[in-house]
């Protein structure tokens, strides 16, 4: 294969991708679905474009194989906003500079739609025999409200275009490091998502004469006490698997206390001690629990009226093995009887099993690529489009594999939905090439 080409190839596509502005809202994800239906098409592939709503377009394509199961390319082409003033170049600009392609989306996803594309036209182009079908799926709105119009449409409206019991999309494969060992993340699960309202009543009024009952005052005691408690603490069987993975190798201390992390008794001292940077800290505390972050409010019309109703607006993300129920069952002692509460979106947490053949393979081909680095399956504080797939089809296995390599202190993938969003043309190569390998193994005939 001569990977050099390959690398010129997968970067214009990425540039390409770029300078489709698919910023949602509004989205416009059908430009993009008919840009990548032409690189797929001149491959002598057959994509399919739907449109959920106006503009919103999602392509898909498929290369058949044998009678195992398929493995689907899970990829989102809309983008977070951009404020163009804050970049170094354009946003929308797809400009290379330095080994660097600059944009939205650089990073999140468009790099790995392009990859997945890649790999598609390797496979036609080597002629790989399969075992298994390889679907491609470029889907819409993933990154603004509820995400109705992408992989959750397909399935309820032309299921046998993506229905696969394997997928690879975003959320993991980033490089980090723990004492001297560094370790690729696989996303295997990823905390639920209950997003609400809570509403405080009280007694209207006139603002020259205060009352004790005066809804503002009720809805902020209930803000205030919400940001001084700390849920507690759910572990989970990614959790474990995750310290088991970077304990391997660690010494006795850093051992103990990656381990103490877990025990409900042990685990505030064992963060606080643990000489890790405290991104990566505060990262654990909330994998561990469910979690309540106030992110709006709105009370009162006028400077002289006391409104009788206050309400806040609560990003709620639950541990694995949390319902909404078990949720606002925690919260209710903390912010009162009183209060109202209304759940806007509800998704449950993820755990998909790292116990099977595609997650072998995802370990084996990057043990050959990184023979230093480990795999670890990863839960995620953030949601991917497997929250509109897994509740649909609880069987799907869904892992997030999208690897980068990172040296110590590079800020790469903090780039993600900031300004000067940029990706390496190494890692994307990088990540081309071992994509296109796990791909080959889990789907080639043997
Ligand atoms: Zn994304």
């Amino acid at each position: 294969m001569d990977w050099k080409a390959v690398k010129d190839e997968v970067t214009g596509y990425l540039q390409e991708l770029i300078r489709i502005d698919t910023t949602n809202p509004p989205g416009n994800e059908i430009e993009a679905a008919e840009y990548i239906a032409g690189v797929l098409r001149q491959q002598g592939y057959h994509p399919l474009i739907t449109e959920s709503a106006p503009g919103r377009g999602n392509v898909t394509a498929r290369l058949p194989g044998g009678p195992e199961s398929p493995l689907l390319l899970l990829g989102h082409t809309d983008v977070v906003a951009a404020q163009p003033s804050m970049w170094t170049y354009p946003p929308f600009g797809g400009e290379l500079h330095d080994g660097y392609v600059w944009g939205r989306g650089a990073l999140d996803m468009k790099n790995m739609v392009a990859a997945e594309l890649m790999v598609m036209l390797l496979l036609k182009r080597q002629r790989i025999g399969l075992n298994r079908d390889i679907i491609f799926a470029a889907t819409a709105d993933e990154e603004a409200g509820k995400g109705n119009h992408g992989p959750g449409w397909l399935l309820d409206n032309h299921p046998q275009q993506i229905e696969a019991p394997y997928i690879l999309t975003e959320g993991g494969g980033h490089d980090i490091r723990v004492g001297d060992r560094h370790f690729y993340t696989c996303q295997t699960g990823q905390k639920g998502i209950c997003r609400m309202r809570i509403k405080a009543h009280g007694q209207p009024g006139h603002g020259s004469m205060p009352n004790d009952e005066n809804a503002v005052l009720r809805l902020c005691r209930a803000v205030a006490a919400l940001g001084r408690i700390e849920l507690p603490m759910h572990s989970s069987t990614t959790l474990q698997a995750f310290i088991e993975g970077i304990v391997a190798g660690q010494d006795a201390r850093m051992t103990q206390l990656l381990r103490d992390v877990l025990d409900p008794e042990r685990s505030a001292n064992a963060l606080q001690q643990l000489p890790l940077d405290a991104d990566f800290k505060a990262q654990l505390r909330a994998l561990l629990r469910n979690t309540a972050a106030v992110t709006m409010l709105s009370a009162g019309s006028k400077i002289n009226i006391i409104p009788g109703e206050a309400t806040a607006w609560i990003d709620g993300r639950l541990a694995p093995g949390q319902t909404q129920e078990s949720f606002i069952a925690e919260l209710r002692p903390c912010i009162g009887e009183d209060i109202e509460i209304e759940v806007d979106q509800y998704s449950p947490p993820i755990e998909a099993g790292a116990d099977t053949e595609l997650y072998r393979t995802i370990v084996e081909v990057m043990g050959r690529h990184d023979p230093k680095a480990s795999v670890i399956p990863t839960l995620s504080t953030g949601g991917t489009d497997a929250k509109h797939i897994c509740p649909r089809r609880p069987e799907t296995q869904v892992y997030g594999f999208m690897p980068y390599r990172q040296a110590p202190g590079e800020e790469e993938m903090r780039l993600i939905h900031g300004h000067d969003e940029r990706t390496s043309v190494e890692n994307l190569l990088f990540a081309t090439q071992v994509l296109y390998e796990i791909v080959c193994r889990f789907g080639r005939l043997t």
